[in-house]
């Protein structure tokens, strides 16, 4: 079977790994001279709105997916005229690339997101800030990832920079969650309507960007965990998904509020790679074939590291600890850029808070603030 996969990246490429072993092939569509995805799948290179490219692209797939949500939802509908089938599907992925529409869909569920109020200009900043309270995030609505297009809001002064820095583009206005801590809830719906979900994984970021996740996450009570499952569940069944799903919470003293959906598999995620039954990625292509869904229980517990904006050399990261599971992406060192993700695993969580302090240590991986 051949799948087809929008976008290059790290999230591309590992979904091919995980898919060989099934027997499967892919080909991917992006615009980049270099992806992540060279050397292990077949590429079209070409825009997600090129008539050409899409034909290429089209030709022959069994289905196809996408590892970023900021393709157009247009290149999905292309895809559908040309009768490829797209999971998770047009809906999720319209929802998911804009904040605001995303934050009222998670309301008219009832599921508890941050304060929020739109901002359209200049004019409507103030007021929507007062809605929220100070301090506030700000965030453009599309096309913001990884703490990328957003900006803290704590004094009135800061109002007017914050919009011209953010590109004077439409806005979102959060309130500022004061969480205990982040966590992250893998889920998985297959097209029948089953639904399996991950253990809670614990995440911790630095300047937006994910530094390590723990999986399990420490500290999960039955409720805990039933409480975010049950979100998952209503989201999936909402947008009769299919695929993997990944819902980003903010832990409240035990109080879950969803900061963001992800429509795709997830760098909070990869731990699952090695330290699950089954990887995300195996279930996210398990779903979109109709296959029945793995186990998604862990193995052990598992700390996921990310190598970002550079990465000591290969030889230098499995010296230091010879079991690690080193993954390197192939893409070139630049500034904030995720370029590896490093994998360490433990029978015990205190076992596995050793190892990770030894390693980050020993090989300069900043991992918190
Ligand atoms: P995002 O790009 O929305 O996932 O935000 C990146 C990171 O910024 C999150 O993982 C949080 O650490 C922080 N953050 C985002 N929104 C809020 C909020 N409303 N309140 C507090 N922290 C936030």
């Amino acid at each position: 079977m051949l799948v087809g996969v929008l976008g290059g990246g790290q999230l591309g490429r590992m979904l091919a790994l995980a898919g060989y072993p099934l027997g499967l092939r892919f080909r991917v569509l992006d615009p980049v001279a270099e992806a992540a995805t060279d050397g292990v799948a077949e590429r079209v290179r070409g825009g997600y709105d090129d008539a050409a490219a899409l034909d290429a692209f089209a030709a022959g797939l069994d289905c196809a997916t996408y590892e970023f949500e900021n393709v157009p939802v247009s290149t999905v509908q292309a895809l559908a005229e040309r009768g490829v089938r797209v999971f998770p599907g047009e809906r999720a992925l319209a929802l998911t690339q804009d904040r605001l529409l995303e934050k009222r869909f998670l309301r008219e569920l009832g599921v508890a997101t941050a304060g929020f109020a739109p901002i359209d200009g200049p004019a409507d900043v103030a007021r929507a800030v007062a809605h929220v309270a100070l301090p506030a995030m700000l965030k453009s609505r599309r096309l913001g990832y990884d703490g990328r297009g957003q900006r803290i809001v704590r004094e009135p002064a800061d109002l007017e920079d914050a919009w011209q820095t953010l590109g004077a583009v439409p806005l979102i206005a959060e309130a500022f969650v004061p969480f205990a801590r982040e966590l992250a809830l893998v889920a998985a719906r297959a097209a029948d309507g089953a639904v399996a979900c991950y253990p809670l994984i614990e995440t911790h970021h630095r300047d937006g960007i994910l530094r390590l996740a723990l999986a399990p996450a420490p500290r999960v009570s039955a409720a805990l965990q039933a409480a975010a499952e049950a979100i998952a569940t209503r989201v999936l069944a909402a947008l009769d998904y299919v695929g993997v799903l990944v819902v980003e919470l903010f832990d409240r003293d035990g109080q879950l509020v969803v900061n963001e959906l992800a429509p795709r598999v997830h760098n909070s995620g990869h731990g699952t790679i090695e330290g699950a039954h089954t990887s995300q990625f195996a279930q996210h292509l398990r779903a979109g074939l109709s296959l029945p869904l793995g186990p998604a229980t862990l193995t052990g517990h598992s700390a996921m590291l990310n190598l970002i904006g550079g990465a000591p050399p290969l030889h230098a990261l499995l010296r230091v600890d010879p079991r690690a599971h080193v993954h390197l992406y192939g893409k070139q060192p630049r500034p904030a850029r995720k370029l590896g993700h490093v994998t360490l695993l433990a029978p015990d969580a205190a076992t596995l808070t050793a190892r990770v302090e030894a390693f980050a240590a020993a090989t300069g991986i900043a991992l918190q603030a």
